[in-house]
């Protein structure tokens, strides 16, 4: 077969490094090549370098003219909850008037709406909703992207909710890693007179999990650790067991208060922690020193209107490896677009742009455990590739809230049809 040559680019950032998550300032490059290109071989990345030296190498090669523009790694991104009904529009202006939570729960929004809403469908129209949900997240550049279930949480809605999204996995060419979140929340009908909280862990525990891994559904188990919804105790056991089925574990961690489970995560050895917007000191010191990925969701406090964003300063000084995610998903950050994360990360979280392309690509990818495989322009890699209508890296971020990509490949195949004709 012959080989695709890239060529023409302004710049090829490649993110390039060890196939690891990049801790500290490991970040501070995201190994970017004047006039690069990039040669694919089938599936996968053969070699990347200054366009003279890689067209020499491979003269019959296919061209793809890149119009003078930045090409880089698909973004990975590694925390979304896409698998949902209906959007939950109509909660925006009550928050915004001052309604809280309860509120909120009260007039039939919250989690507990999407749960109700979920049950009530087939499969078949999940799926139905979900495809352009998904299609939408990937023409912003994602060409790998976690998606979670959660909406369910009983048996039959959570195997439901997994199986959606192994269709869309078959369907689409898009990169789609499952994680099983049936400890989203409690269910309102383990909250009565009747079932209780344990009894609801009990069912996670002892029927949901060995169904999900007979099934081979999903590659993680995570769970909402926070005061009000899973106990640090709660948590610990479904991760163990989860683990012990084997599964990856991740936790959504000190999102609204800090409670340790960012030191949590660490001692379990999970693959990431997320949110972290209210971590501690020690918690922060707990990632640094760990194997865990802190995967930050700035676009989730800023649709909140919570003036406060997860330290990613301090983390990283710390020597922690950060990753950034949309966590797009119907009540909290209904957001497709993970450019505008990028922007996000700059802008309120201080980071540089290095940092952030590096936070969604390598550090993204090694919170799925794939970073030896995506998330990399570099040989051996996935040809998983970004073009976007940028002369420079910077005008990504800088350009907010606009959709800068013009496409992208997977596995060296085109994904839209909106790519640059071959020269
Ligand atoms: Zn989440």
């Amino acid at each position: 077969m012959t080989h695709q040559l890239f060529v023409n680019t302004s710049q090829v950032v490649t993110c390039g490094g060890p196939p690891r998550a990049r801790r500290g300032h490991e970040s501070t490059d995201a190994g970017i090549l004047r006039n690069g290109a990039v040669a694919v071989d089938g599936e996968n990345i053969a070699a990347v370098g200054p366009r003279e030296q890689i067209e020499r190498q491979y003269p019959d090669a296919e061209l793809i003219d890149c119009g003078g523009r930045v090409l880089s790694p698909g973004l990975v991104d590694s925390h979304t909850h896409a698998i949902f009904g209906r959007a939950r529009y109509e909660e925006q202006e009550l928050r915004a008037a001052g309604s809280g939570y309860m509120e909120i729960a009260r007039r039939g929004g919250g989690i507990h709406s999407s749960v109700a809403d979920l049950r009530k469908r087939s499969e078949d129209d999940l799926f139905d909703v979900a495809l352009p949900r998904i299609q939408k997240l990937a023409s912003y550049g994602s060409t790998t992207i976690e998606v979670k279930s959660g909406y369910g949480l009983s048996l039959d809605d959570e195997l439901k909710s997994l199986r959606v999204i192994a269709r869309l996995s078959r369907e689409l060419p898009v990169r789609l890693v499952p994680t099983w979140l049936g400890a989203h929340e409690i269910p309102l009908e383990f909250r009565g007179s009747g079932p209780g909280r344990r009894d609801y862990v009990r069912l996670l525990i002892d029927e949901i999990l060995p169904a999900v891994v007979k099934d081979d559904l999903a590659k993680f188990a995570d769970v909402f650790c926070e005061p009000g919804v899973f106990t640090l105790d709660e948590t610990r056991a479904i991760l163990d067991a989860s683990r012990s089925a084997g599964l990856g574990i991740k936790l959504h961690a000190d999102e609204l208060e800090p409670h340790g489970g960012a030191e949590l995560a660490a001692e379990l050895g999970a693959v990431s922690a997320d949110h972290l917007a209210a971590i501690s000191e020690r918690g922060i010191a707990a990632l640094a020193a760990s194997g865990t990925v802190a995967t930050l969701l700035p676009g989730t406090m800023l649709f909140l209107g919570r003036d406060r964003q997860a330290p990613a300063r301090a983390l990283i000084d710390g020597g922690a490896a950060v990753a950034l995610a949309t966590d797009f998903n119907p009540g909290t950050s209904p957001t497709v677009n993970f450019p505008l994360i990028l922007t996000l990360g700059v802008s309120q979280l201080r980071m540089t742009v290095a940092e952030v392309f590096i936070a969604a690509t390598v550090n993204g990818a090694a919170a799925l455990g794939l970073a030896d495989r995506v998330g990399q322009l570099a040989p051996g890699y996935s040809a998983d590739l970004a073009l976007w209508d940028a002369e420079d890296i910077r005008e990504i971020p800088y350009w907010y809230g606009d959709r800068r990509c013009m496409g992208t490949w997977i596995k060296g195949k085109p994904l839209t049809h909106r790519v640059l004709p071959i020269t």
